[in-house]
């Protein structure tokens, strides 16, 4: 997930074109990477959090 460029609303990575306002997103490969790092950064320290939170009880 990440912001349109143009509206900034929150849309899908895998979408070509934003959900909200249909601008045709065109990013790089390395604008790409960036943001799927990003996103797969967030999602294993959510990841890690439920674990030990999961440890605990
Ligand atoms: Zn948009």
């Amino acid at each position: 997930m990440f912001k349109c460029p143009n509206c900034l609303k929150i849309t899908e990575l895998q979408k070509v074109r934003c959900s909200h306002c249909g601008e045709t997103l065109k990013y790089s490969i390395a604008q790409k990477f960036d943001i799927l790092a990003e996103s797969v950064e967030s999602a294993l320290k959510m990841e890690l959090k439920n674990r030990k939170k999961g440890k605990d009880t």
